[in-house]
């Protein structure tokens, strides 16, 4: 490993930007000493020209501290220069007068801080330049100051350029770099102090098709307007992060899985009511997960993108979350229910007034009790609501079998025998909701998943065919 390679790895173990390393590259062909301390004053990395300037062997420097290679006045001069650093100066110069190996040498010394992502101090980073003998010592310290000032315009480059190589240029969003240099101290914090720490993977419905349909620019300008309005949806410490083509990540820190998920319903719907230029409509689908204590990253993150998966292929245009890995008391019970936001389509309509009407009417029910369950509504008001979801089921199930047989449906006694297994189970259900024996997520998850979405989606097409005027569309038989 060269010197610069020795630099670069450091830098990448101690997870420092690359201002002020870099810095330490300039001058390593010219025989200048250079050198990172921790705050503690040992030397952490020394290069060889600094070695042979104090009369040491190769990395015999590293792990000692000025007080070990200097004599008292000189080390303390040193330490002085450390002290402003840590107190905030860009960089701070000494002159030193020393004997190496019995020979007097004259060194200038440049401080410079090394810091962290977060812009806090981590290293101070030296550089010593040999003068002795030099009769242009002026010189020398012009050279000297002009490389603080060289030091200090290079730390702000870095930083801006660190900014723009972390940020996606089209949305303002960060990219993946810099989301998953956040997502290390954030789940440090999960670890240490317990807080809650949940995510979302955003993902356009469809979006092939926008591009297909009103261009690429038009397509770019849908990107950067969802990124603004997820950004305004959300407090400032929620990173937004695009993840892939139409594809982003929002982090919310402190944040359970109900209340991301509360959020993420919330955006779901102001995109699907945005006017996009041109474009007009689009939807998203959304995947949300909580990070359990324990987990990888990896883990974490897989567990939104099944999430978001499963919200595709329950439909799109919908929030999915996952089920967490182990039960705890907060959310537990309903977290390791798999619910969705049911979402009607045009392409689930039979042609039936009624019917349409009753399943659709039937769709906003569900929601309404996954609402009651997200926002934890007092048990009598989960009630109300499943209350009301029961006798629409029975109401529609009655209406339906008057129609279907009247259109002369060869399996309407078979789909009316569905119908009454259906209700049967949900009463039972219901039963042992309020008996304490099942929770609401179990409960919701027969009436929302298997008595509404699955049977209309499902068992009700059959009949579809043989209503008037209904023959299936295209985008029915694609939907399914
Ligand atoms: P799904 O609902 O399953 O997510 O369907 P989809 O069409 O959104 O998904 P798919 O992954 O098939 O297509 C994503 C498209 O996003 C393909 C690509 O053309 C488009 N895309 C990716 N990045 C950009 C971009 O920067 N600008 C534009 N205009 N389009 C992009
Ligand atoms: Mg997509
Ligand atoms: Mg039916």
């Amino acid at each position: 490993m060269n010197e610069n390679q020795l630099i670069y790895s450091f830098a990448k173990k101690h997870m420092i930007s690359p201002s002020g390393l870099l810095s330490l590259m300039m001058p390593h062909t010219s025989g200048v000493g250079i050198g990172v301390k921790g705050l503690d004053g040992h030397y952490l990395l020394v290069n060889k020209a600094m070695n042979a300037m104090f009369g040491k062997s190769d990395g015999q420097i590293k792990n000692m501290t000025d007080t070990d290679i200097f004599p008292p006045e000189v080390a303390a001069k040193l330490q002085r220069s450390d002290r402003k650093i840590c107190d905030g100066a860009v960089a701070a110069s000494d002159e030193l007068d020393l004997s190496i190996n019995g020979a007097p040498m004259r060194c200038l010394s440049l401080k410079f801080p090394v810091m962290g992502n977060d812009g806090r101090i981590l290293f101070i980073g030296t550089v010593m330049l040999d003068i002795s003998g030099q009769e242009n010592v002026a010189e020398m310290r012009q050279t000297m100051d002009k490389l603080q000032l060289l030091n200090q315009q290079l730390q702000i480059t870095l930083v801006e350029l660190d900014r723009l190589a972390s940020t996606d240029k089209l949305t303002g969003a960060w990219n993946r770099r810099r989301l998953e240099e956040a997502v290390v101290n954030e789940m440090d914090r999960l670890r240490r102090y317990g807080h809650p720490l949940s995510m979302l993977i955003i993902d356009i419905d469809f979006f092939k098709k926008v591009n297909d349909d009103y261009g690429h620019v038009a397509g770019d300008q849908v990107l950067a307007l969802l990124a603004a309005i997820i950004r305004s949806s959300y407090r400032a410490t929620d990173a937004l992060t695009r993840w892939g083509g139409e594809e982003f990540v929002v982090l919310n820190p402190n944040t359970t899985l109900l209340t991301s998920a509360i959020l993420a319903e919330r955006l779901r719907e102001r995109i699907a009511g945005e006017d996009f230029p041109e474009v007009k409509n689009i939807t998203v689908s959304i995947g949300v997960a909580e990070c359990v204590n324990g987990e990888t990253w990896e883990q974490w993150f897989k567990r939104a993108d099944d999430a978001l998966y499963q919200a595709k292929v329950g439909g799109r245009d919908r929030v999915q979350l996952a089920p967490e890995r182990n039960d705890r008391a907060r959310g537990g019970e309903i977290a390791s229910a798999n619910f969705v936001q049911l979402s009607w389509h045009s392409a689930y309509e039979c042609g039936d007034s009624l019917i349409d009407a009753q399943h659709r009417n039937l769709f906003g029910d569900a929601n309404n009790l996954l609402t009651a369950m997200l926002s934890e509504r007092p048990a009598d008001e989960a009630g109300a609501v499943i209350e009301a979801l029961i006798h629409d089921v029975v109401q529609h199930f009655q209406d339906e079998e008057a129609i279907f047989a009247a259109a002369g449906f060869p399996g309407a006694e078979e789909h009316a025998a569905i119908h009454r297994q259906l209700v049967d189970r949900a009463v039972i259900l219901v039963a042992r909701f309020h008996a304490g024996t099942l929770t609401i997520g179990e409960l919701f998850q027969y009436l929302a998943h298997d008595v509404i979405a699955k049977h209309i989606l499902g068992s009700d097409r059959e009949y579809f065919p043989y209503l008037k005027g209904s023959e299936p569309t295209e985008s029915a038989v694609k939907d399914q």
